[in-house]
């Protein structure tokens, strides 16, 4: 078992932090923070890098890298901040990687050239007001009218909304109950009776685009269907490199608050020493570390097995339940450490552990995630309605 990156790995690693200082991300970060809007900017600059669609198929402009190319992308830029590393995340684990996959080739000639260059975008919705981890009760429909669906429901929560120029709407297609009768279809942003209610107004992640949808009788044509009722397994299948991603944004988020940390407690006296001279303050840090570490390993491991494909639904939900709960932890230690000012402004880490706060509850929540992987262990499903 090889646990080594390649070269071509450490010179992309070396590429982003060479950019990130040009770029001075870090105080962009901050910026980013207060005013709470979305770096718009980054999204070419990205697309000239490369970074956007590494692992869509190279015939559609894509770069055909292994997934865990991408994470190590995602992971670093996450390091400034989630805002930062979100078109990457997008790009590469998000709902075009459906469309990369399963979509007609109409499809993917529309969509994956455009969201390479960083100039188009496209948002997962599955999340309704009364249907957020129980999925299959989501009501949103789409009824068939000759060439194309008229579909009519309401999404909330959704990343990108409002700013993304494409939404991958989960609907329900005719009155199968359950998972059967969901699909997904894709919705262009302007389509009439397509409407985005107020944006969010969260704890963390401040800059990114989030709001409501509200779809009025919008028609959306047929060529648009990209997964038809009765295959959810499918959308089910590829969520679960969007959840490896998810966990990639707490590796970089938690190792940025473990690097603040070390410094600060070389810097920072008390007693008339440096704080890193106290067991306490040491015993913390290597925490931290340990957590992290593990972290990433079950990261490295389901993206390691996905490939050029996609990884085991088992070790993918391992990988974010675990990331999700640790990035909380180190992030509140590190407040920990810098004592009062790790609550003051002044410094990233209450930014942080504010970021941290989200993962584990967006993509799936830990508690879902945990249920997922009963299944696996047990090698049964436990219906959730019926209790067995
Ligand atoms: C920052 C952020 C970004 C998001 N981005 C998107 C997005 O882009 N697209 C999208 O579609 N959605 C998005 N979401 C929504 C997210 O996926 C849902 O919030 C999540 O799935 C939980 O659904 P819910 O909020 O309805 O909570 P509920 O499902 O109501 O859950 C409430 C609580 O009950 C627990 N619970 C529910 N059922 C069970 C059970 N059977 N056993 C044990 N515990 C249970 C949950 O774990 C949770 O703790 C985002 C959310 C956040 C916070």
């Amino acid at each position: 078992m090889d646990f080594s990156l390649n070269e071509e790995q450490r010179m992309l690693i070396r590429t982003l932090q060479t950019m990130g200082e040009r770029e001075k991300l870090k105080e962009r970060a901050v910026q980013i923070d207060r005013s709470g809007e979305f770096p718009a900017d980054l999204l070419g600059k990205y697309g000239k890098m490369g970074l956007l669609g590494m692992t869509l198929s190279p015939d559609h402009g894509g770069g055909g890298q292994p997934a865990l190319n991408a994470l190590l992308a995602i992971e670093e830029m996450a390091k400034y901040s989630p805002i930062i590393a979100g078109p990457i995340f997008e790009s590469n684990v998000g709902p075009v990687r459906v469309i990369d996959m399963f979509g007609t080739e109409e499809q993917r000639k529309t969509i994956v050239p455009g969201v390479c260059k960083g100039e188009l975008s496209v948002s997962v919705c599955m999340t309704e007001p009364e249907a957020g981890s129980d999925l299959t009760s989501l009501s949103t429909k789409a009824v068939d009218d000759g060439d194309h669906y008229i579909l009519n429901g309401r999404k909330v929560f959704i990343t990108g909304g409002g700013h993304a120029s494409h939404y991958f709407v989960y609907t329900r297609f005719g009155d199968a109950p359950g998972y059967k009768g969901i699909g997904g279809l894709l919705v262009e942003k302007g389509t009439p009776g397509f409407t985005f209610g107020k944006q969010e107004d969260f704890l963390g992640l401040r800059g990114m685009p989030s709001c409501e949808l509200i779809f009025e009788d919008v028609r959306v044509p047929k060529k648009n269907l990209v997964i038809k009722a009765g295959d959810f397994n499918k959308l089910m299948l590829t969520f679960d490199i969007e959840r490896c991603g998810n966990a990639a944004m707490c590796l970089g988020v938690a190792g940025a608050a473990l690097n603040e940390s070390i410094a600060y407690a070389q810097a920072r006296q008390a007693f008339g020493r440096p704080i890193c001279e106290f067991q306490a303050i040491q015993f913390m840090t290597v925490d931290m570390a340990m957590k992290l570490d593990a972290a990433r390993l079950l990261v490295y491991r389901a993206a390691a097995g996905a490939g050029q494909g996609l990884p085991s639904i088992y070790e993918a939900s391992m990988a974010k339940c675990f990331a999700n709960e640790m990035v909380i932890e180190v992030t509140n230690t590190a407040m920990q450490v810098f004592g009062g000012y790790g609550y003051s402004k002044e410094f990233p880490v209450e930014r942080m552990l504010r970021d941290a706060r989200a993962w584990g509850v967006a993509g799936g929540t830990v508690q879902m995630l945990r249920l997922t992987m009963a299944s696996v262990l047990y090698g049964r499903r436990f219906d959730q309605r019926r209790g067995k």
